[in-house]
C-alpha cells in the first residue's frame, strides 16, 4: 500500500486538518447527483432488493418458530417508527436551533433477535447461505414451508458447515445467534473494543468467540485467514459483501409501506432526511440504497461518524476510499460507539454510494452520551451510544441553508420535512451497562 503524504493531503483537502484536530465537521458532498444518475453506479438493482425481500418472506415461518419474539410481526424482522416530540424540543433548546419539520426515530435498536441494525444484513446473509446449501443438497425447495428448517434433520445437516465473521460486536451477535440457531458451527472474531457482555452472550449460544487485542480490521483479516483454510467454512465479509448490503436495503421498501400506513408523506414538498450512523458502511449504505429506490430524490441521506473514526468521510472526501485509514492521518479510532469504531471504510460501499449520499458529519463520544441521556429523560427510550449519532443531523441540515437550497428546497418545503434518525442499536444492552452509559450523560 502506498504511503499517504499527510501534508499534501491537507493542502488538497483542508477539511482533513479539521478531522485530525477531532473537530465536529459537516461536509455536504458537491458531487452528489440525482438518484437516477447515481443508482447505476451501485451495480445492484431494485430486483436484487425484491429478491432479498422474497427470501426473507420465505424464511418468516422458520423465524417465527426459531425465535418466538418474531411472532408479533409474522416472522418479519422489522422495527417501529415513532415520533419523539419531547426530544425534538430538547434538541432545539440544547443546540439553540429551531428545527423545521418533524423528527421521527427508526427503532432498529429494538429489532428482534439481536437488537441492532445488524439483524437486517447479518441475519439475511446467514439465511441466504443456509438456503443455498439446503437447496444445493436437494433437501429443500423454495416452495416448501421453511418451518421444516427448524428440525434436528436440518440442524444436523448445517452442523457439517461453519461460518466465520470479524466484528466489533453487533455483527457478531446477529451472525453468531442466527448461525448457531440453524445448527452451524460459528466463530466470531472480535476486536479489542468488543464488550464483554456481547462475548458472554454469544458463548451462551454456543458460539466460538475469538478475541483480539487489535481493532476491527485485524479481527476481520484473521477471521478471513482462518476461514480460507477450511473449504466448509463460509466467511462473511463485512467490508465487501453485497449480500449483507441487500439485507439492509430491504428496509427502504418496507419503510415506504410503514410511512403510508402512518400517514407520513414523502414527496417533493415533504422532503425526507435520514441520518445513519456509519461504521464500515454496509448498514447505512445498504439502507440508503433502499431508501433511494423507494423514495428517489425526495430522500436525502446523511452519514454520521465519531470524531475518532471518520473513515467514510475521509475516504469519500479524498476519493481514496479504502486506500486510506484514519490511523494514517494520526487519528486513533478509539470510540465508545460500538459498531462505529472502524478505521478504514468499505471500498465497495464508498464507491457504490458516494453519488447518492448528500453529506457526512462527525460528533464526539460525549455528545453521544449526552444525547443518550437526553433521549432517555425526554422519551424513556434507551439506546447504545452509536445509535445517537444520527441525532445531530437535523441540526446540521437546518443550519446549512446553502445545502438545502442547492437541493432546490424552500423554507416552506423544509417546514414539511421529516427528519428520520436511524437508531441502530441498544435494545439488548444489559441494564447495569445501560446505567453506566446514562451516568456519562451531562444534561445541563
Ligand atoms: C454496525 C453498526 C453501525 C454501522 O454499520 P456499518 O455497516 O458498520 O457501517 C451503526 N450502529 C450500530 C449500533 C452498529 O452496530
Amino acid at each position: 500500500m502506498t504511503q499517504i503524504n499527510v501534508n499534501k493531503l491537507i493542502a488538497d483537502y483542508p477539511l482533513v486538518q479539521d478531522l485530525i484536530n477531532l473537530k465536529h465537521v459537516a461536509w455536504f458532498n458537491p458531487n452528489a447527483t440525482t438518484t437516477e444518475a447515481g443508482l447505476p453506479y451501485v451495480g445492484l438493482t431494485i430486483s436484487d432488493v425484491q429478491d432479498a425481500e422474497a427470501r426473507l418472506n420465505r424464511f418468516a415461518p422458520y423465524l417465527m418458530k426459531a425465535f418466538p419474539e418474531t411472532q408479533a410481526t409474522q416472522g418479519i424482522i422489522e422495527s417501529d417508527v415513532v415520533a419523539i416530540a419531547n426530544m425534538q424540543t430538547a434538541l432545539e433548546a440544547r443546540y439553540q436551533t429551531p428545527i423545521t419539520g418533524k423528527i421521527l426515530l427508526k427503532k432498529d435498536s429494538h429489532l428482534p433477535i439481536s437488537g441492532s441494525i445488524k439483524a437486517r444484513g447479518g441475519i439475511y446473509e446467514v439465511l441466504t447461505h443456509a438456503e443455498k446449501l439446503a437447496l444445493g443438497a436437494g433437501l429443500l425447495s423454495i416452495d416448501d414451508n421453511y418451518e421444516v428448517l427448524f428440525s434436528d434433520k436440518f440442524r444436523q445437516f448445517f452442523s457439517q458447515y461453519s461460518i466465520a465473521v470479524g466484528s466489533t460486536g453487533n455483527l457478531g451477535m446477529s451472525i453468531g445467534i442466527m448461525s448457531a440457531k440453524l445448527g452451524f458451527s460459528v466463530s466470531v472474531h472480535m476486536s479489542a473494543d468488543a464488550r464483554q457482555w456481547k462475548k458472554d452472550k454469544l458463548r451462551s449460544h454456543g458460539v466460538n468467540v475469538v478475541e483480539y487485542e487489535q481493532d476491527y480490521s485485524i479481527a476481520v483479516e484473521q477471521g478471513r485467514k482462518e476461514a480460507e483454510q477450511d473449504p466448509n467454512c463460509f466467511f462473511i465479509d463485512d467490508e465487501n459483501s453485497t449480500t449483507l448490503f441487500l439485507g439492509y436495503a430491504v428496509a427502504g421498501l418496507r419503510l415506504k409501506k410503514q410511512f403510508a400506513e402512518q400517514g407520513v408523506i414523502v414527496d417533493k414538498d415533504h422532503p425526507l432526511f435520514v441520518y445513519l450512523p456509519c461504521g464500515v458502511g454496509g448498514g447505512p449504505g445498504g439502507v440508503a440504497f433502499g431508501l433511494k429506490l423507494a423514495f428517489g430524490d425526495d430522500a436525502h441521506c446523511l452519514f454520521a461518524e465519531p470524531t475518532h473514526s471518520p473513515c467514510m468521510l475521509l475516504g469519500v472526501h479524498t476519493g481514496l476510499h479504502d486506500g486510506i485509514s484514519v490511523q494514517e492521518i494520526g487519528i486513533d479510532n478509539i470510540t465508545a460507539a460500538d459498531g462505529l469504531a472502524v478505521g478504514r471504510a468499505s471500498g465497495f460501499v464508498g464507491r457504490a454510494m458516494e453519488r447518492l449520499i448528500d453529506g457526512y458529519y462527525t460528533l464526539d463520544d460525549q455528545d453521544m452520551y449526552n444525547l443518550l441521556g437526553l433521549l432517555n429523560k425526554t422519551e424513556g427510550i434507551k439506546l447504545e451510544p452509536s445509535a445517537l449519532a444520527g441525532m445531530t443531523g437535523c441540526i446540521h441540515v437546518t443550519q446549512n441553508t446553502n445545502y438545502w437550497q442547492s437541493k432546490g428546497l424552500s423554507a416552506q418545503q423544509m417546514a414539511n420535512a421529516t427528519h428520520l434518525v436511524w437508531a441502530t442499536g441498544g435494545g439488548m444492552v444489559p441494564s447495569d451497562e445501560m446505567q453506566k452509559y446514562l451516568a456519562q450523560a451531562k444534561l445541563s
